[in-house]
C-alpha cells in the first residue's frame, strides 16, 4: 500500500463502483445528460480522491446511465494525473484523459458528451472559470447543479460512512473531556484555541478544521474564531471545534463552559436551552422532517421568551462536509431517512453580554436516532 492510501483510505473499489453506478442512475431520473464533477468532496465521494488543481481543468465526466455506450471519463492536466494513482480507474470503468497545456480540455469535455446534450449539470463548486468555459464548449445545453443529484446518495450513509462518522464524533468527544486543561482565567481565547487546535490532531484528526473559542460577549457571535481577549472568572465560553479524521469525515460539536460560578440568570437561560436541544434529538426518527427537528428545538426556546436570541437553523448535514444536506430548519419539509447524519445545535445568544451553544451529531437509524457525541450536555463548570 502506499504511502497516500495510508493516510487517506479510501473506500473499496466496489463501494465507488456502486457509488457511480448509482449516480449515473440519479443523473439520468434527473434528465441531465451528464454530471461534471470537478474537485472536491464529489469527487472524493465518487473516486475516493478530492484532487486538486483549480485553473486547470480536472473534471470527472458522469454520462446519465441510459446515454448508450458512453463511459465515465476523469479528464485531467496530465501533470496532475500521479495524484490519482490510487485510484481504481479499471475497475470503475473510467476511462482517464489528459491534456497538456495548450490544448483545450473543454472541447475535450464536449466530445465526451455526444450530440447536443439538453442539460449538463456542473458540481456545486465548480470555480467559475471552469463553468463559464464548459457553457461556452457545450452552447445549447442547460447547464445545472450536480449537488441535488448526488445529495440522494450522499445523504444517505452506508455502513462504512457511519463507522467513520462514529470515529470522528469520539475523537473530538475526548478533546472536550480535556476542557479543563486549557481553560482557565488569564488565557486567551487564542492560547486555549492553540492548545485545542494540538488536541485535535493529537486525538486523530488529521487537522483542525475550526476552533471557536467564544468567551464572555464572543460567545453571543455563532461564528466567533478566537480572539486575545483574556478569559476571566465568571465568563461562559462556546467551545465548537471539529474536523475531519483521515477517511475525510468531520466531526464538529459544541459544548458551552462556565469558568467559575457564572452570573444570576445563565444557569436558568441554559436549562431551557438543554431542554430544547434533547427535545429536537428526541424528535429525529424516519418520517419526522427536518422541519419537525428545528421546530422541536425552536418552540421550547419561544416558548421561555428566548426565540429572538436563537438566530440559526438548529442544524446542518454533515460527512465529507462540514455543511452538507440535509439542513435542519424551518420550511424544510424533507423526511429524515435512516443513514442520514446531521448537527442538532441549538443556541442562544445574548448580544454583548454571553451566549451558549449545544451541538451533537447524530444519526436516523430504522426506528429512531443515535447521538455520535457523548459528553455532558450541562454547563460544565471549571474551576476558575
Ligand atoms: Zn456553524
Ligand atoms: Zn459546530
Ligand atoms: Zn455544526
Amino acid at each position: 500500500m502506499s504511502r497516500r492510501s495510508l493516510h487517506n483510505p479510501a473506500p473499496a473499489a466496489a463501494t465507488l463502483r456502486a457509488r457511480l453506478d448509482r449516480a449515473r442512475g440519479a443523473a439520468a431520473d434527473a434528465a441531465t445528460d451528464a454530471l461534471l464533477i470537478g474537485p472536491g468532496s464529489d469527487l472524493r465521494y465518487l473516486l475516493g480522491q478530492a484532487g486538486g488543481s483549480f485553473e486547470r481543468l480536472s473534471v470527472l465526466v458522469v454520462p446519465a446511465r441510459d446515454s448508450s455506450g458512453a463511459v465515465p471519463t476523469l479528464v485531467l492536466p496530465a501533470l496532475e494525473k500521479p495524484g490519482y494513482a490510487d485510484v481504481p480507474t479499471d475497475e470503475l470503468g473510467i476511462e482517464v484523459a489528459t491534456w497538456v497545456d495548450g490544448e483545450d480540455p473543454y472541447r475535450m469535455v464536449a466530445d465526451r458528451l455526444g450530440r447536443n446534450p439538453g442539460r449538463v449539470a456542473v458540481s456545486d463548486t465548480m470555480a467559475a472559470l471552469h463553468v463559464l468555459r464548459l457553457r461556452d464548449a457545450v452552447a445549447g445545453a442547460e447547464q445545472t447543479l450536480a449537488g441535488p443529484v448526488l445529495r440522494q446518495l450522499r445523504m444517505r450513509k452506508d455502513a462504512a460512512e457511519l463507522a467513520a462518522l462514529r470515529r470522528a464524533a469520539e475523537a473530538i468527544d475526548r478533546v472536550h473531556a480535556r476542557m479543563g486543561e486549557w481553560l482557565r482565567p488569564g488565557r486567551t481565547e487564542a492560547e486555549v484555541g492553540a492548545d485545542i487546535t494540538e488536541a485535535i490532531v493529537a486525538e486523530g484528526h488529521e487537522r483542525a478544521d475550526f476552533v471557536i473559542v467564544g468567551s464572555g460577549p464572543n460567545g453571543a457571535s455563532p461564528h466567533h474564531d478566537v480572539s486575545d481577549r483574556v478569559i476571566e472568572a465568571g465568563d461562559v465560553v462556546v467551545v465548537d471545534i471539529g474536523g475531519p479524521i483521515p477517511e475525510g469525515y468531520n466531526s464538529d460539536s459544541t459544548r458551552t463552559y462556565a469558568v467559575g460560578e457564572p452570573a444570576p440568570g445563565v444557569a436558568d437561560t441554559y436549562a431551557v436551552l438543554q431542554r430544547a436541544q434533547s427535545a429536537a434529538v428526541a424528535a429525529v426518527r424516519p418520517g419526522a422532517t427536518a422541519h419537525d427537528v428545528d421546530a422541536a428545538a425552536r418552540d421550547i426556546l419561544t416558548d421561555a421568551g428566548l426565540g429572538e436570541l436563537f438566530i440559526h437553523r438548529t442544524g446542518h448535514g454533515i460527512g465529507l462536509d462540514v455543511h452538507e444536506e440535509p439542513y435542519i430548519m424551518g420550511g424544510n419539509d424533507l423526511p429524515l431517512e435512516p443513514g442520514m447524519a446531521f448537527s442538532v445545535e441549538p443556541g442562544v445568544y445574548d448580544a454583548g453580554r454571553w451566549g451558549a451553544r449545544i451541538e451533537d451529531i447524530v444519526v436516523v437509524t430504522a426506528d429512531g436516532v443515535e447521538p455520535l457525541n457523548t459528553r455532558p450536555h450541562e454547563l460544565t463548570v471549571l474551576p476558575a
